[in-house]
């Protein structure tokens, strides 16, 4: 009678267990589901073996016999991609391809502390199952590469064993610390001309020196050039965050890129001026009708082609050239006579804020984030960019954007 009770009470708890199991793949985590299945399960295996007869007594137990993990485990483990390693008495019992792959081939039957190897877990699991508190996250930073960050959270099992699943906080680790990185930069670099202003302006009000004409001119353009400088960076700054806010939102204008470098070129007169310089224009493909967003364009030439009459040699001429590159796309080349970029610094060349000559840049106007700009108007043209440099010899770099199809009108 007691036992017939024990199974109904048991039965409802495996239905109620697939129930929720239901509910969460509805709306919560699948890994939610998956453990709400396997509490049906194991209730339901529990609700059988009560429902059989009294079984044989058992066979003397082997010490040295893995005690089995509970049925439906398998499963589990394996529908799960986050590492994920079943541990009773501090023996890890079963553990998915991801934990092998990530704590070594042989981890199973092993002790956990030697699987994992981190004195948190460590710690951790060491205690009995049923003291641990669920709703902890332990952070666990080295396991596999040593700056990989991972959050374990355990789970404990009808059976007493415990559920251990490893989570991998690398990536909102690394955009949180580069989040922080851009943060600190930004003040630094407004910090810096701010600074200079006040500087000035608290010299002027001292009236010797306000006195003096010449004195005084040669400090209102130092605080103009420095207001300025603010200024570009502030602009930069409002440029990238639109850039990346819209990354999502793939620009499909035809644009016909002639006119605009037509227009980027008379912009920058004053700078051609300075170097002596020209910007020559190659039109070597018929069609230069590209897809995208005209402003973000011209913003990329813009940039690119300032940068290369900023860095490059002073009278030797500026080409951009327009050519076709296969049927879809169109390469967009602007090349320098400069001194050239040396090869270790080209893969960091569109970090926010990099510089390969920072005194050079800021006397130049740079604010550091051109190149950021450029790179992320070309991913947000689902285009490429290149950057190639011989030292002594210049720099070409090289943008495949899009062609507009056919039958478009252009904006002009
Ligand atoms: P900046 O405002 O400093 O010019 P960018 O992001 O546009 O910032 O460029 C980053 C750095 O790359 C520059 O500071 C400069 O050192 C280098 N650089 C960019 N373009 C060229 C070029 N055409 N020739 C040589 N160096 C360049």
């Amino acid at each position: 009678m007691a036992s017939r009770q024990a199974i109904r009470i048991i039965a409802a708890a495996a239905t109620a267990g697939a129930g929720i199991a239901l509910a969460a793949w509805a709306g919560a985590s699948p890994f939610a589901a998956l453990l709400a299945a396997l509490g049906g399960v194991a209730a339901y295996a529990l609700a059988v073996q009560v429902e059989r007869p009294a079984p044989a007594p058992p066979e003397p137990e082997d010490e040295e016999d893995e005690p089995a993990p509970l049925p439906g485990i398998a499963e589990l483990l394996r529908a799960v991609d986050e590492p994920l390693l079943v541990v009773r008495d501090r023996r890890v019992l079963a553990a998915n391809a991801a934990a092998r792959q990530l704590l070594g081939a042989h981890i199973e039957g092993v002790d956990v502390r030697l699987a994992i190897r981190h004195p948190a877990a460590a710690e951790r699991l060491a205690g009995p199952a049923g003291a641990d508190d669920q709703n902890r996250r332990t952070e666990l930073v080295g396991i596999g590469d040593p700056g990989r960050h991972w959050a374990m959270a355990v789970t404990v099992l009808p059976d007493q064993s415990r559920l251990v699943r490893l989570s991998d906080l690398s990536a909102a680790r690394a955009a949180e610390q580069m989040r922080v990185d851009f943060v600190a930069n930004a003040s630094h670099e407004l910090r810096t001309p701010l600074a200079t202003v006040l500087g000035f302006i608290e010299t002027l009000q001292d009236e010797d020196a306000g006195g003096d004409r010449k004195t005084r001119e040669r400090f209102l353009r130092i605080m103009f050039d420095e207001g300025t400088r603010m200024r570009n960076l502030v602009d930069d700054l409002m440029s990238l965050s639109r850039i990346e806010a819209e990354r999502f939102t793939v620009p499909r204008e035809p644009v016909d890129l002639m006119p605009v470098i037509g227009e980027v070129k008379a912009a920058l007169g004053q700078l051609i001026e300075a170097k002596q310089a020209s910007v020559v224009v190659e039109k070597e493909t018929p069609d230069t009708v590209v897809q995208g967003d005209r402003p973000q364009l011209a913003q990329l030439l813009n940039n690119l082609i300032a940068n290369a009459l900023k860095y490059g040699r002073a009278g030797a001429p500026v080409r951009v050239r327009l050519e076709g590159a296969g049927g879809e796309m169109i390469r967009l080349s602007v090349i320098d006579e400069g001194e050239g970029i040396p090869a270790e610094h080209l893969p960091r060349l569109t970090e926010r804020f990099y510089r390969v000559d920072t005194g050079r840049s800021r006397a130049a106007g740079g604010t550091g984030l051109g190149l950021a700009i450029v790179k992320h108007i070309v991913l947000r043209h689902r285009g490429r960019l290149d950057i190639d440099s011989v030292l002594g010899q210049g720099t070409t770099i090289r943008v495949y954007l899009p062609r507009a199809l056919a039958g478009h009108g252009v904006q002009q």
